[in-house]
């Protein structure tokens, strides 16, 4: 069986290609630049085969198309034909009670719409590009691995906000959680790692949007994201916790409206806001370096916020085997892992300074008398939403 699984941003386009009975990638490929005013990226590989061109791409079901296309193609391609996808899967992320693993139907995608106000990064370009792929590719089943799905064990008592009842179940406020294909990753990895099925994992999903989830036996215990992707800790350029009664001064003060002041919250927060530098923690860091000190407080408050929510997770847990870091932040800022465990002693978390510094694949960096271990794992969210899809249109 294989399956394609899509990821979306809204002027993007990321494809992989799994043959499910190996789990091997048999493709991967990216566009960009989709339906503005200019040419788009279009990178493929496939096998040792790797190109890339430029071509103007005017929607989602074109980037799909021209994806089918490169899978196909006689001289390159690794399928015969597109019949040979049994299915699309999307690594889609919020749908309120509508989470799990669904096939996309009208239900779904008015339920997505409806909540694109509270995802607005998120929800309308999966709705746009999942309708057009509905309309162009009618017998490949599209199926969406919603993102708060493996956050449905949390107990009551670290996903209920201390709200009116009614807000919680009448309009279902709540922690949701995200990022739920990565630490789902993780937390079956790392039990591989450890060779412990009940492992206590804190998974720190750390790159364009950063969470931390604490797990035991695989599932989900408490997450820092809550209702929103804006939440929890500092975003790229979303505001992560925040004080909203702080809102009402800064309105009064500004003559902004609400829906104004969010807008900012979600696009000009986060390591952005802070830094005033940029939203890439690699520009920070070297701002940083160079002695600028908003970059320099910006580094310290993400960390920081890691920090804290790694100590509430060691609470949560009574503990932890293992500390993971992932994600593109997480896997490469030696820096902010540095920052993030500095100072644990008290809780036998001791990383190891030569192996931090190395980068890039799985490793073990905690020093040899560290008692909870500490890794780098390269997170795999397209093989779970692989794997999520087979198993959904297998059954
Ligand atoms: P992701 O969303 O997981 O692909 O992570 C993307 C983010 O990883 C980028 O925005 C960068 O901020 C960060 N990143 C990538 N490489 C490095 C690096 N060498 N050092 C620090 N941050 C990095």
């Amino acid at each position: 069986m294989k399956i394609l699984v899509a990821n979306l941003g809204s002027t993007s386009f990321k494809y992989r290609l799994f043959d499910m009975e190996t789990e091997e990638q048999l493709a991967r490929g990216g566009i960009d630049r989709i339906g503005e005013d200019a040419d788009s990226n279009c990178d493929v590989e496939i096998g040792t085969h790797s190109s890339e061109q430029q071509q103007r791409i005017s929607d989602h079901a074109a980037a799909v198309q021209m994806c089918l296309d490169q899978l196909t193609d006689p001289e390159f391609g690794c399928l015969e034909s597109v019949d040979e996808v049994t299915a699309i899967g999307f690594k889609a992320v919020f749908a309120g009670k509508l989470s799990g693993i669904r096939l996309v139907n009208d239900k779904l995608l008015e339920a997505m719409e409806n909540l694109a106000d509270v995802a607005p990064a998120h929800n309308p370009p999966y709705v746009r590009a999942m309708r057009q792929l509905q309309a162009s590719f009618p017998n490949i089943p599209l199926v969406a691995a919603l993102e708060t799905a493996f956050h449905e064990t949390i107990p009551a008592k670290y996903r209920t906000y201390a709200i009116p009842s009614e807000w919680t179940e009448k309009y279902e406020v709540r922690r949701w959680g995200f990022h739920g294909a990565s630490h789902r990753y993780i937390g079956t990895r790392m039990a591989q790692l450890l060779d412990n099925d009940d492992a206590k994992i804190i998974s720190c999903h750390l790159g364009g949007s950063s969470s931390v989830c604490a797990m035991r036996g695989g599932e989900s215990q408490s997450t820092s994201m809550g209702m929103t992707p804006q939440s929890g800790l500092p975003q790229n350029n979303r505001v992560g916790d925040f004080d909203p009664f702080a809102l009402r001064l800064v309105k009064r003060l500004t003559g902004k409206d609400y829906d104004e002041l969010l807008d900012e919250l979600s696009s000009q927060g986060g390591l952005l806001g802070i830094s005033g530098v940029s939203n890439d923690c690699r520009d920070i860091e070297e701002a940083a370096a160079n002695g600028n000190g908003k970059a320099q407080l910006a580094i310290d408050v993400y960390a920081a916020d890691i920090k804290r929510y790694a100590g509430q997770y060691l609470a949560v847990l009574n503990g932890a085997d293992a500390i993971v870091f992932t994600g593109g932040i997480g896997e490469n800022s030696d820096v902010i892992r540095t920052k993030v465990c500095e100072e644990m002693t008290y809780a036998g978390i001791v990383l190891h300074a030569e192996k931090n510094q190395q980068r890039g694949g799985e490793r073990l960096i905690s020093a040899d008398e560290s008692k909870v271990q500490i890794w780098t794992v390269p997170t795999n969210e397209e093989l779970v939403v692989a794997r999520q899809t087979a198993e959904l249109v297998e059954c």
